[in-house]
Formats: C-alpha cells, structure tokens, sequence
C-alpha cells in the first residue's frame, strides 16, 4: 500500500514539478499545441489558405546571441526569409541582432516583454508588455512590428479584438508545432516539421534551444527538396485565397464536381 502510494506520489510530484520547472525556470521557452482552427475575421491566423507551396518558419523568444546567428547564416545560405517572434527583454539586450534581422529581410513580430500567459492577465498588463516590446523593436529596427504572437498561444477572442483595434496586430498562432522546447533532439523536430508541414502552414520553433538550431539544415533542405518555398508571415498572409466550397454531399453525377479541395502537393 505505501509503495503504491509512493508512486503515485512520485508521479504527481514529477508532473507538477516539471510543469512548474518549465515556467518558473527555464522561462520563455514552451509554447502548447494549439488545435488548427483557421482565420477569425482576418484577425488571428494559424494556416493560411494558398494557391502555391508556401509555408513561413517562425521562431520564437529570440533573440538569442549564441544561436540567433548561427541561424541568421543558415538562413542567408539558403536564401530564407523567416519570421522571429521576439522577447522585448532580448530585442532590447541584443537590438544589433534585431537590425540584422530586419537588414536581411527577416519580418519580426511582438511575442510580449517577458513571456507571461495574457490569458491571465489584465488588460492593463498585456497592454504593458506589449507596449513595451513594440517600442524595443522600433528603436533596433526602426518600424513598428504589425504582428503579435501571444505566448503559449495563450489569448482570450476578446483580447485578440482589442490588441488588434489598439495596436493594428494581427494575432499569429502556428499550424506545425514539433515541440523543440522539449529538446527532443534535432533529429525528431526535423521529422516533426517534415510530417507535418503543407501549403500555407506557420511552422513554431524557438532559435533559444541548440536542437532546434541543429535540426534547421535537415528541416530546410527536406522542406526545399519537397518543393516548399519559404515566405514571411505578413507575405503569406498576403497571399491568401478563398477556401473553395465543399463539394455538395450528394454530387448530382459523378465526376461533374471539380470544386473539391485541391489537396496541397506534398501530402
Ligand atoms: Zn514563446
């Protein structure tokens, strides 16, 4: 009876621990997976719709000065351009990695000041944390970002409403998620992404954890081999076309519907 007791006690104490762990330790580092729902009124997109094999690589928490260059080389040799969802508290410790960002056509997006879950927060403090990072980025890049990533993916719809009226935000979460937070090793987040990624996808991934760094030459060079080519969020969004009709349940003849879904080539 102890030793089941012990057990579970063990299980519970090693659950809440690592959860915990991961917040108050390791800090900006987790995002959970969000389920793909598509856009709500043209304000927040997790997938978007295109005619043509484009997907945006996103990362988050940046940035970092080990690795955020490392990365920015990669990129540049496969002339890639990607979208980094930034901490403010890393944008305004490293604002010449910013500049480099923005300088080599990178798209940069608010990811709030310190990483906290806004929704559980007051409109006062998101209103902060945002505010705070937005003037961050403008001072090292020079614009004011247009997009906003919530952390965790974390965010009420009435939030989204007000972020989007206050500050002009698009709200972006993610349709790809290989959990790199985790540090899975480079192998498995490449084959997540891999997997996973189709026409218009907004892949998640964080250039804080080497793994992740180490795993974008497989990613990048898979990706490129199935066709995929590689865009910002904003341009991405901007491609957007209208999702077809479903084909009627009850087709009249068969072989007449030609409004099916065109399934993305790389499925
Ligand atoms: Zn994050």
């Amino acid at each position: 009876m102890f030793r089941v007791h012990f057990l579970i006690f063990c299980f519970v104490a090693f659950a809440t621990g690592a959860l915990k762990g991961d917040d108050a330790v390791s800090g900006p580092t987790r995002e959970k997976p969000k389920p793909a729902a598509n856009a709500d009124s043209g304000i927040t997109f997790d997938w978007i719709h295109v005619d043509g094999p484009y997907v945006a690589m996103t990362f988050d928490d940046g940035p970092s000065s080990k690795l955020t260059p490392k990365l920015l080389d990669l990129l540049a040799a496969h002339h890639i351009k990607a979208t980094f969802f930034l901490i403010g508290e890393n944008a305004a410790e490293y604002p010449e990695l910013v500049a480099r960002e923005m300088r080599e056509g990178h798209e940069v997006g608010n990811h709030s000041w310190s990483h906290p879950n806004f929704g559980k927060m007051s409109d006062e403090g998101v209103r902060s944390q945002l505010r705070r990072t937005d003037d961050a980025i403008r001072s090292a890049a020079g614009n004011r970002p247009t997009l906003m990533r919530p952390p965790y993916g974390s965010i009420s719809a009435r939030q989204k409403k007000w972020i989007n009226q206050e500050f002009g935000y698009k709200i972006v979460l993610w349709d790809v998620d290989p959990l790199d937070w985790r540090r899975p090793g480079p192998n498995a987040v490449c084959n997540r992404i891999v997997k996973n990624t189709r026409a218009g996808s907004i892949i998640l991934a964080h250039d804080i954890h080497p793994g992740t760094i180490d795993a974008m030459p497989c990613v990048l060079n898979q990706l490129e081999a199935k066709g995929f080519k590689f865009v910002t969020v904003s341009e991405l969004i901007g491609m957007q076309t209208p999702i077809p009709p479903k084909p009627s349940a009850t087709p009249k003849s068969a072989g007449a519907s030609t409004t099916a879904p065109s399934p993305t080539p790389h499925d």
